[in-house]
């Protein structure tokens, strides 16, 4: 039989929290790995607003159960993470292959599989025995698909606050990211309207600390709220906005428009590998012992595994199971001892703690 020349043991696709996680593990079992990201590690968290506070408390976000240390002992702030994440590629040594977007991928007539990426430098192949795709649930900003989407003042995230002090800002969406970028605006000295669908806010949408605060500025009229409206069509310094209770369309004025509405996963490369996804949230199809995928020796980690999550249930503190399930799958298909992991059992323990909402 013709032996087949790998450029390594395993290919992880993601640099995200999950997959910098799981390098790490590779390392500790001295596995062979390429890492990809199309962008730079800790790229979707990279996207955040400036200065966004994690929901999750530190130690249920540390990587290989090394320690976040901040200087006030709250919760971690986009920046502090990012700086930590740093560290712990550092510390590691882990190299990644950053900026570089796998684009491609198919399993090969033998076990392996071939990836096609695209970076700077030009298209690349790679040959990998084993595939772990670590591609995270958030890559694509939910759309509106009204006309004047793509205008240049609309954003689809809150952007540097200063930059909307004493404009007009639409916020449009009702869940926790457009509360806090309403609030932000608002105390940033904007003028601020926002538009939900729903006719008030639901507070499984809207952290318990943030709605109050909301409420009270929209019963103020410090901030304008247009409920159960809807955006018709986004102009260069309007937005018109349907109410269900009336027929005719309000034109409210907008210097700058945040739709702050969610994201999707990215599921290309789950479509090129025929790995079926399962609705409503285009999930993809793994067992959940080993985090394999219909496709054998493809491996799903990390928030990806919830495909597109209506609401969001899958966070970095309940995958981080997903790495030792997955390093105990690959060890035993090796042939080769499975290490022992010194941070293992204290991330299990901060999984299997009540999950914060
Ligand atoms: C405002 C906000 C606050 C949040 N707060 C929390 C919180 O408190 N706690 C929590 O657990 N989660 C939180 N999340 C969700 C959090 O971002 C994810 O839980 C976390 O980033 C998931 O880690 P991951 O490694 O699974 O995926 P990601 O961090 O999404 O990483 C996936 C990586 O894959 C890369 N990638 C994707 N496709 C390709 C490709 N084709 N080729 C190469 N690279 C690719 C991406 O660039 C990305 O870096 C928050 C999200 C937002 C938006």
């Amino acid at each position: 039989m013709q032996t087949i020349a790998y450029d390594a043991t395993v290919g992880i696709i993601g640099a995200g929290p999950l997959g910098v996680e799981f390098a790490i593990a590779l390392k500790q079992a001295k596995i062979s790995y390429l890492q990809f990201d199309q962008g730079q590690a800790g790229q979707m968290i990279s996207n955040f607003p400036p200065e966004t506070i994690f929901f999750s408390s530190s130690e249920k976000i540390a990587i290989a159960g090394i320690p976040i240390q901040n200087s006030d002992q709250q919760k971690c702030s986009r920046e502090e993470y990012l700086a930590y994440l740093r560290s712990v590629i550092m510390q590691n040594q882990l190299k990644i292959n950053s900026y570089e977007e796998v684009n491609h991928v198919e399993k090969t007539q033998h076990e392996g599989f071939l990836l096609k990426t695209l970076s700077s430098r030009g298209v690349a192949k790679y040959r990998i025995q084993y595939l772990v795709l670590a591609t995270g649930g958030t890559s694509k900003p939910r759309m509106l698909h009204v006309p004047g989407e793509a205008r240049l003042h609309v954003s689809t995230k809150l952007e540097d606050p200063h930059k909307y002090f004493q404009k007009r800002v639409l916020v449009v969406g009702g869940k926790n990211s457009a509360a806090e970028a309403a609030l932000r605006c608002y105390h940033a000295g904007a003028e601020v309207a926002m538009a939900i669908r729903k006719e008030h806010f639901d507070p499984n949408d809207v952290k318990y600390w943030i709605l109050p605060e909301l409420l009270s500025c929209i019963a103020r009229e410090e901030i304008r709220c247009y409920y159960q409206s809807e955006v018709v069509e986004i102009l260069s310094d309007s937005v018109l906005l349907r109410k269900k209770d009336i027929s005719s369309s309000i034109d409210v004025p907008a210097d700058f428009v945040i739709k702050a509405i969610g994201f999707e996963a990215e599921m290309k490369l789950f479509h090129q590998l025929g790995i079926p996804l399962i609705e409503p949230q285009d999930s993809p199809s793994y067992n959940e012992d080993s985090m394999e995928t219909t496709v054998e020796n493809a491996f799903v980690l990390g928030t990806v595994a919830g495909g597109t999550q209506k609401k969001y249930r899958i966070f970095i503190e309940n995958t981080h199971t997903h790495v030792f399930k997955i390093l105990q799958t690959l060890c035993a298909k090796l042939d080769i001892k499975e290490p022992s992991l010194g941070w293992q059992q204290q991330c299990i323990q901060e999984s299997s703690k009540r999950l914060e909402e």
